[in-house]
C-alpha cells in the first residue's frame, strides 16, 4: 500500500489517496481551530495524541459492533482508513448542556439531559455549520430515509458504548460530533473521535479535559488530551 497524492486538507487532518482505491491515509496534524476556523493555533504532539486515541476508541467500537472506517495505525500521525462517501452532515449527542446548546436554549451548562438529545448539523464552516432536521436531509438529498436511520442508531449506540467507558475512567461524556460515510451501501461512521470532536469532564471535580481548554484560552490542552488518553489506557508511543 503506497500513499499517493493529498485529496483533501481540512482544518486538523491532511487526507491522502493509496494505490488503494477503497483506502485513505488521514495524517493528524497539530493544528487546532476553533469557531470554525477563526481561532488556529499548532499545538505540539496533538497530532500523535489524537491519531493514537482515535485508533483506540474506534476499535473499542468495531467491538462492540459500530462499523467504523478505522484499519490500521501506520505511523505516529497516520492512520489507514476505508475511503468513505462523506454524508455532508455532523451527528450531535449530548449527554449534559454545553457550548452551543447553552446559547441556543438559555439553559445552564451541566444541566443533565435525561434522555440525551440528538441534533444534526450541516457541515458547511461557510454557513457556520447551521442546525437542520432529517427533512432538510431528505429534501436536498444529503442522506437517504435509511442513512438517516443508520446514523441515529449508530449514533445512540457510540453513546451506549462510550458514556461507560469514559464513566469506568471517571471521566463524563457531555456531548459529542460524529460523521458518517457510505462504504459500498453501508453506513460507516468516519472522521474521528478524539478530545477535539467530544467534551468530556473529570467526573468528581467536572475539569474540563477536552477542546474547550483551547475555545475557553484554559491552557493545558494537549497536557487534558493526554490525561484523558492515560486514564483510559491509551498507548501514546
Ligand atoms: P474539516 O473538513 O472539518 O476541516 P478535518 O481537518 O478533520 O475537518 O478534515 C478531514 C476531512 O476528511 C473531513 O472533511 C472529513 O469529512 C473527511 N473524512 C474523514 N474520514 C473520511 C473517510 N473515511 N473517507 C473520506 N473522507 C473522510
Ligand atoms: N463539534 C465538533 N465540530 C463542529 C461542531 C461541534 O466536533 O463543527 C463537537 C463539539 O466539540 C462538541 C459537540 O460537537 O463536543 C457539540 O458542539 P456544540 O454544538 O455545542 O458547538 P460549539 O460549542 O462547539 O460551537
Amino acid at each position: 500500500m503506497n500513499k499517493l497524492e493529498p485529496l483533501y486538507s481540512g482544518k486538523a487532518k491532511s487526507v491522502y489517496l493509496t494505490d488503494d482505491v477503497d483506502k485513505l491515509i488521514l495524517h493528524f496534524r497539530n493544528d487546532t481551530s476553533a469557531f470554525d476556523g477563526e481561532k488556529m493555533e499548532k499545538l505540539e504532539r496533538k497530532g500523535e495524541v489524537n491519531n493514537r486515541f482515535n485508533a483506540f476508541i474506534m476499535q473499542k467500537l468495531e467491538e462492540a459492533g459500530v462499523p467504523t472506517h478505522f484499519e490500521k495505525l501506520l505511523s505516529a500521525e497516520e492512520s489507514l482508513v476505508k475511503r468513505l462517501e462523506m454524508m455532508p452532515v455532523e451527528c450531535v449527542v449530548r449527554n449534559i448542556a454545553a457550548g452551543s446548546l447553552c446559547k441556543r436554549l438559555g439553559v445552564q451548562e451541566g444541566m443533565d439531559l435525561s434522555p440525551p438529545t440528538f441534533e444534526f448539523f450541516l457541515k458547511n464552516d461557510a454557513l457556520h455549520d447551521p442546525m437542520i432536521n432529517e427533512y432538510h436531509i431528505r429534501a436536498f438529498g444529503w442522506a437517504t430515509d435509511e442513512q438517516i436511520t443508520a446514523m441515529q442508531n449508530l449514533t445512540f449506540t457510540v453513546n451506549d458504548v462510550l458514556k461507560k467507558l469514559f464513566l469506568d475512567a471517571g471521566l463524563l461524556l457531555v456531548d459529542y460530533k460524529l460523521e458518517f460515510g457510505d462504504f459500498h451501501g453501508q453506513t460507516v461512521l468516519g472522521d474521528e473521535f478524539t478530545p477535539d470532536g467530544c467534551r468530556l469532564w473529570d467526573s468528581e471535580t467536572r475539569k474540563k479535559l477536552d477542546k474547550d481548554r483551547f475555545r475557553q484560552g484554559l491552557g493545558g490542552v494537549v497536557e487534558a488530551y493526554e490525561e484523558v488518553a492515560h486514564r483510559l489506557g491509551v498507548p501514546l508511543s
